[in-house]
């Protein structure tokens, strides 16, 4: 009761609408009933999402990634446990290695993602430089799923769960109000429900759905068909001579749907296109076109692969030459990031070379990989792996 009657007092009351409180009654109404039923807490913040646009689901689970990261950055950066569960997971896939960057930024600083990524980035290359290829291999095949992937997929089983419960109760809750569940969401709930009330459940969702498509941009139309924009996506200045080849055929080759880290990597190299395919009037009537510039190529003539296509590469050829090269590249790499992370001691008074200055976001580039679908927690083309999202 206690969340609920909180948000009855006065400085709440300034501010709601009569529809918003219909919304609250219908909440608290359900929440009644005897059976197992979302905790209070939880009921409040699905009902407060409910009445904002966009996928509420999306909205917490961003949310909750990025806190649990800026925690771990916060908390425990040295702590051995959880260096012991990073080294099992070799780290996290694409999508939240790039996280740790607007992670690193909520804590003021970026030297916790250079000491993560600097304790994985040397047991590998102890590793490979002992054991050649197989070992390198055998490091680069995670054992354990990505932490932050995990946490995700418990939180979003409870968040569809509960609104799971209050749509059978009211489906108006879920699809008439200001909020709009995204495509992918849309779809789990529906599994969440009762069988016999979900055709009726489906029906309100999709008319829901195609009202927001309509009256949505582009930009719009794709956090409704793929669901959110990741915190943060690879740069286009891309540095992974591979990952340049796989990030111009997305648009060419139809790729970028295959899921959403593909759709809004496509969305940032190129808007239009995907806007094209997206319809093109809205994009424009809305003049929210993109930057149309080509994507950048490396710019040394030799350029250091991500691990993911490091990883492809020894398991095709199995050679020891782009090990031997890989091993080069990612030793600079580390000698930068130690000048990088010493200059945290508040004793340091030198200055950082380029090198070192970019070193933390090298070292995010080579183990997220700068393309979707290619990281270590992605299949491997043509053979068993593990997988997230
Ligand atoms: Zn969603
Ligand atoms: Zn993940
Ligand atoms: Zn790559």
């Amino acid at each position: 009761m206690l969340g609920l009657q909180r948000r009855s007092g006065s400085t709440g009351e300034l501010h709601r609408s009569a529809r918003s409180h219909g919304l609250m009654a219908r909440v608290r109404r359900l929440l009644g009933a005897r059976e197992p039923a979302p905790d209070r807490y939880l009921a409040r913040t699905l009902e407060e999402e409910l009445e904002l646009a966009g996928c509420p689901v999306c909205r917490l689970l961003a949310r909750k990634e990025l806190r649990g990261l800026e925690a771990m950055l916060w908390e425990q950066v040295t702590d051995p446990l959880t260096h012991r569960r990073l080294l099992a997971s070799r780290g996290f896939c694409f999508e939240h290695t790039w996280a740790l960057i607007p992670a690193g930024r909520l804590v003021h600083s970026h030297y916790g993602v250079a000491i993560i990524l600097d304790r994985l980035l040397r047991d590998f290359l102890a590793r490979a430089g002992a054991g050649g290829v197989e070992a390198a291999r055998q490091w680069l095949r995670p054992d354990a799923p990505c932490p932050a992937c995990e946490w995700n997929r418990a939180a979003e089983d409870t968040l569809l769960w509960a609104l799971a419960w209050l749509g059978e109760r009211d489906p108006g809750l879920v699809a008439e109000g200001p909020a709009a569940l995204c495509r992918p969401h849309a779809a789990a709930l529906i599994e969440y429900t009762a069988a016999e009330r979900r055709p009726a459940l489906e029906r309100r969702i999709l008319a829901r759905q195609e009202r927001a498509l309509r009256e949505g941009t582009a930009e719009e139309r794709l956090l409704l068909l793929f669901g959110r924009r990741p915190h943060e996506l690879p740069p286009r200045g891309v540095s992974c001579p591979a990952c340049v080849r796989t990030r111009r055929s997305l648009v060419d080759d139809g790729s970028w749907q295959r899921s959403r880290l593909h759709a809004w990597v496509a969305w940032l190299d190129a808007p239009e296109r995907v806007g094209e395919a997206l319809g093109w009037e809205i994009l424009n009537l809305n003049g929210r076109l993109g930057d149309p510039a080509p994507l950048r190529a490396p710019e040394t003539p030799v350029a250091p692969l991500c691990l993911g296509h490091l990883r492809q590469l020894l398991v095709t050829t199995g050679s020891r030459e782009p090990l031997r090269a890989a091993i080069e590249d990612l030793e600079r790499l580390a000698e930068a990031l130690e000048g990088f992370i010493a200059s945290a001691d508040y004793r340091f008074t030198g200055e950082l070379t380029p090198a070192q200055r970019r070193s933390w976001r090298q070292v995010v580039a080579r183990f997220a990989g700068e393309t979707p679908g290619v990281g270590l927690h992605d299949l491997l083309p043509g053979s068993p792996g593990s997988q997230c999202e």
